[in-house]
């Protein structure tokens, strides 16, 4: 499946975990669940027997896209025939997953993933619509965290589109938006329209919304 770093040491002992959702058995070497995940025993179960197959809950598709990345540093997320607003739904919900919350590096990857596609639209299809991403961008981002203020940024940088038989969106967005990120999504608005700011901040910071900052880890991009 996926396929190996030339810069990793494959050396060591191999885990199998699969999905309650299928069937797919996946091997996994153990220095790199710890690499990158440390705590992964946490977010599997096992079945019948302490030294495995392991068992995981998680959607397999979801599972999958963290292998692929662990072994690829790549995050895969293109499904034959998906739209970019369904890609980015499923980047969205690979963000949010709980036992993704022990990956920072992962998390990470995929929030970078997310900005290249939210702010590239002429290479990966229209920008989505506001109300087909807000939802899940609040459950992806939680409240209180500096990465729910992604939600204004896009909103203030990506121009997602309004459909034109939704109605206001000004009324959605404060029903459904806490008052921290309305506030700072004002200021944003405010400074783009009297002193021209038009620069996102990940363009001066790449690391802006990455949570090794939180946790005091290096960058995805350093890491092999
Ligand atoms: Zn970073």
């Amino acid at each position: 499946m996926a396929s190996k770093s030339q810069d990793f040491d494959y050396t060591g002992s191999v885990e199998q975990i699969r999905c309650l959702d299928n069937d797919k058995l996946y091997s996994i070497h153990v220095r790199l669940l710890d690499r990158d995940c440390p705590v992964w025993e946490d977010f599997v179960m096992t079945c019948g027997s302490s030294t495995g197959p392991w068992t995981s809950d998680m959607p397999g598709e979801r599972f999958e896209m963290w292998v692929i990345w662990m072994y690829e540093r790549r995050i895969s997320c293109e499904d034959v025939g998906a739209s970019p607003t369904e890609t980015i739904i499923k980047l969205l919900d690979a963000y949010g997953e709980p036992d993704f919350h022990a990956c920072p590096n992962f998390q990470d990857a995929i929030m970078d993933e997310l900005i290249r596609r939210l702010t590239d639209p002429g290479r990966v299809g229209d920008a989505p619509f506001v109300k087909d991403l807000l939802p899940r961008m609040l459950i992806a981002f939680p409240e209180n965290t500096n990465r729910r203020l992604f939600v204004a940024d896009w909103l203030a940088y990506c121009n997602p589109r309004k459909r034109e038989d939704e109605g206001s969106l000004a009324e959605c967005l404060t029903s459904q938006v806490d008052e921290v990120t309305l506030q700072y999504l004002g200021t944003v608005l405010l400074r783009q329209r009297y002193d021209g700011d038009s620069s996102p901040p990940w363009k001066n910071d790449p690391c802006c919304y990455h949570r090794h900052k939180e946790v005091g880890g290096e960058c995805h991009r350093r890491t092999t």
